[in-house]
């Protein structure tokens, strides 16, 4: 264990690989393995454009900060930008870059007529009060205003945003245009509280895909999740969803890590519990009957599954040779590098990948909007069953590549989406 104290960094450490490369380095294998068309190929590289703002905040104290926020739109040629806008100081061009080029594929993949884009804005949230927080959201919509749109690029939550989140950006977005076309154009973000003209069922619906394939995956390969042990990295909208979710098939959570600290408990941690007490206490730290171990234990904990739903670039060759499961859920955007998918692929662990795996958001995303565009709000029972329906039906495009192609998931998870931009781009052509 000693050996990796050196080499395995938490996740708060700022030195993590690129992720726009990883990004790069799968879209060439994919591209390479099922022949793209070259000319396709050089457009798809390339995200559309990429927005920086920086704007000025008057603090609680009365001084004046300066913060900078991306918006990157990688592809539209589906439908109108879709993705998350996400509050962390880690958040750089490269990063929305690599997470907008991910929401192209994830779209096409869910079979959903939208494109890809990401946001974000560089700063620890946990440093400003709630009214910062408010006016932080509302400058950075105002300076969006004119490349966002209900038609055009829809934002969504992600790390460190929320539905309350939503509801300032629609509302500062709103108040940027004519009276008359207010009532019209709530579907301009995603993931907003119900009463705001959310739907039920967002909250849930990223964890809830995330544990749909996973219970495909058992049922392929004879497992029966009542008793499976799992672990979970993050525990906020994602991972403590699909924590709660497993738990409704008898599965075992063993040991959880967030930005706190990491528990281990053999005998199980209730997840239901730990939510409560995580609203409570900001993390995981503390939780009863636990014992807390350091990042290292957390990922050689021997289990089942694990469903990392923190960050990006947790495992890598540094920390693939640790992992000690039979399967990865990816409920994270990318927390895979590419030697790290290689060195998994060679233990023979198999990996639901990201853009398959955590697309049940995008999916109930777009039927918030679907919703809102038709003055409707759907059952919760109706909403369950389209989004069991859509990402079943993706989990099988993925299969099915992974057969005629004779390749991992991730590989074949691109080719499910590449493959349909590229019919798509020859049906078009170029302008002009
Ligand atoms: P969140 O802000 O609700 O939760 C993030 C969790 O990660 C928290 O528990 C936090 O403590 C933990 N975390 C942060 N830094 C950490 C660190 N250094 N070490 C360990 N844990 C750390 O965010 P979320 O919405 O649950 O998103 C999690 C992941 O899922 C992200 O990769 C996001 O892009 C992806 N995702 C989210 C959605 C969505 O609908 N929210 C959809 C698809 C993908």
């Amino acid at each position: 264990m000693k050996k990796f104290k050196e080499v395995i960094m938490p996740i708060t450490n700022n030195k993590i690989p690129n992720i726009y490369e990883n990004v790069k380095r799968q879209f060439d294998k994919a591209a390479d393995l099922m022949g793209l068309d070259p000319n396709i190929r050089k457009i798809l590289t390339k995200p559309k454009n990429e927005i920086r703002v920086n704007f000025p905040i008057k603090m609680d104290d009365g001084n004046v900060e300066m913060f900078t926020g991306y918006r990157v739109q990688h592809n539209n040629v589906l439908g109108p930008f879709k993705g998350g806008i996400r509050f962390h100081p880690m958040v750089n061009m490269d990063e929305v870059r690599a997470l907008a080029t991910w929401m192209t594929w994830k779209s096409a993949i869910a079979n959903i007529p939208f494109g890809g884009a990401k946001g974000g804005v560089q700063i620890d949230p946990s440093k400003y009060s709630p009214s910062e927080l408010e006016h932080i959201t509302r400058r950075f919509t105002f300076a969006l205003r004119q490349y966002i749109g209900p038609d055009y690029d829809i934002p969504a939550p992600d790390v460190n945003t929320n539905p309350q989140i939503m509801a300032w950006i629609l509302d500062t977005y709103l108040s940027t245009i004519p009276p008359k076309e207010r009532h019209c154009s709530i579907h301009v973000v995603t993931g907003k509280p119900i009463e705001s003209g959310g739907s039920l069922g967002r909250n849930k619906a990223t964890g809830q895909g995330v544990v749909i394939c996973i219970e495909k995956w058992a049922k392929e390969n004879g497992f029966d999740l009542d008793g499976v042990t799992y672990i979970v990295q993050g525990f906020g909208n994602v991972g403590s969803w699909a924590a709660r979710l497993m738990k409704s098939h008898g599965a075992k959570l063993i040991a959880v890590e967030d930005i706190t600290g990491a528990i281990y408990n053999q005998e199980g941690i209730d997840p239901d519990e730990l939510t409560v007490f995580v609203k409570e206490h900001g993390g995981v730290k503390g939780y009863h009957g636990c014992k807390e171990i350091d990042h290292e234990t957390f990922l050689s904990t021997k289990a089942d599954i694990f469903i990392p739903a923190a960050l990006e670039n947790q495992i890598t060759k540094e920390t693939a040779p640790i992992l000690n499961v039979k399967m990865v859920a990816e409920g994270a955007n990318g927390p895979t590098d590419f030697m790290g998918d290689k060195m998994l692929q060679e233990k023979g662990i198999q990996i639901i990948p990201d853009i398959l795996c955590n697309s049940g958001g995008v999916i109930v995303s777009y039927f918030e909007w679907l919703q809102n565009k038709r003055s409707e709000s759907w059952e919760l029972k109706e909403i369950d069953s389209k989004l069991h329906w859509k990402i079943t039906r993706a989990y099988k495009r993925v299969h099915d590549k992974t057969e005629e192609f004779n390749t991992d998931w991730r590989t074949a998870a691109y080719i499910v989406a590449l493959s349909r931009l590229e019919v798509v781009y020859k049906e078009r052509g170029i302008f002009p």
